[in-house]
């Protein structure tokens, strides 16, 4: 089957083998495939041979029967969509409840094949159903609007806070979007054009973060960039005691980080700084289905498989959300 792999820091259409799922997997066949601009080639993250593609949405063509376990089975012939992180469902913490923090957890595009391919497969336990209302385009977001739905319910409800969201992110502007809805006082600060534009589209509040003052009065600020500069530029915005919310990790390849300053800021204004990084697929299919959001602001650039490698390999991250493939025809 084909695939797109990346090799040196560029993605090429390869033949590759056909995956074979084990007891308890899905092999799925994707209708469309999203990528964030982290996962872009030029953005340098992905390791040489990786097939790439974390987001998709996909027919499932069969599941491999586990013993003891029938689920999966009824997924067959339905349109998916599914968190790219795998637990294992057996270790100390899968079994406490804690399968996000698996000890042998995977992630797709990573440490196994991405979806940026003809199949893929994938624990059937990660996949939900897609309402026939939800389109491709919409679906293939379920990973980005799960992730939001995930940190905007980690905001208590009733307390009113002030809240700065960091990050040109598709995750970052859906919490600012969620928590608007739910009118919270918040607020987008951008970086560039393309996060502001979608602020525009939305009716979001928003200011460029080089013009928001840092005064150090914010209850709460959700970092999304993933970078220890957004780290430390949410530490001169939120209060003595606030909270600052970190939902990526730092992915940059050179990154030097200045602990110092981040632990000095922290101690000094006795920050609480807390990680989210689950997804909630249920809530995001909820909303989906509601056709309340209109995602289209956040697919910055479309194309065919066929076309990736050339159009992947021109793209610039700092001016895409998501990047959407659409599978061969068949
Ligand atoms: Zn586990």
């Amino acid at each position: 089957m084909k695939a797109l792999v990346v090799h040196a820091g560029a993605a090429a259409l390869r033949e590759v083998p056909s995956p074979e799922p084990v007891p308890g997997e899905a092999l799925v066949r994707p209708l469309r495939m999203a990528l964030g601009p982290g996962e872009l080639p030029s953005a340098g993250g992905a390791r040489s041979g990786t097939v790439i593609g974390r987001e998709f949405v996909g027919v499932v063509e069969r599941v491999e029967p586990a013993p003891g376990r029938t689920v999966g089975a009824s997924l067959v012939g339905k349109r998916v969509v599914g968190s790219a992180h795998a637990s294992c469902g057996v270790c100390d913490r899968c079994r406490s409840g804690l399968s996000a923090h698996c000890r042998s957890r995977v992630t797709l595009g990573d440490a196994r094949p991405g979806c940026c391919a003809e199949l893929l497969t994938i624990a059937a336990a990660n996949l939900l159903e897609v309402p026939p209302s939800v389109s491709d385009d919409e679906a293939v977001l379920a990973p980005a609007v799960a992730a939001a739905v995930h940190i905007a319910g980690t905001v208590p409800g009733n307390t009113r806070p002030f809240i700065s969201v960091l990050g040109d992110t598709a995750e970052g502007l859906l919490v600012a979007l969620l928590l608007w809805r739910r009118k919270e006082t918040v607020r987008m600060l951008t970086a560039g054009p393309v996060a502001s534009a979608v602020c525009e589209k939305w009716g979001l509040r928003h200011r460029p973060l080089n013009e928001a003052g840092r005064r150090q009065d914010q209850d709460l600020v959700i970092e999304t960039a993933g970078s220890a500069a957004s780290l430390i530029t949410a530490l001169e915005f939120v209060r003595p005691r606030g909270r600052v919310l970190v939902t990526r990790a730092c992915e940059e390849p050179a990154c030097v980080t200045p602990a110092r300053d981040i632990t000095a800021a922290v101690l000094r204004q006795e920050v609480e700084l807390c990680g989210v990084r689950g997804e909630d697929f249920p809530g995001a299919i909820h909303l989906l289905k509601s056709a309340s959001v209109q995602l289209a602001p956040l697919i910055t650039r479309r194309g065919t498989f066929v076309q990736g490698p050339d159009l992947l390999n021109a793209l610039n991250p700092a001016d895409h959300l998501r990047v959407v493939l659409a599978a061969p025809a068949r």
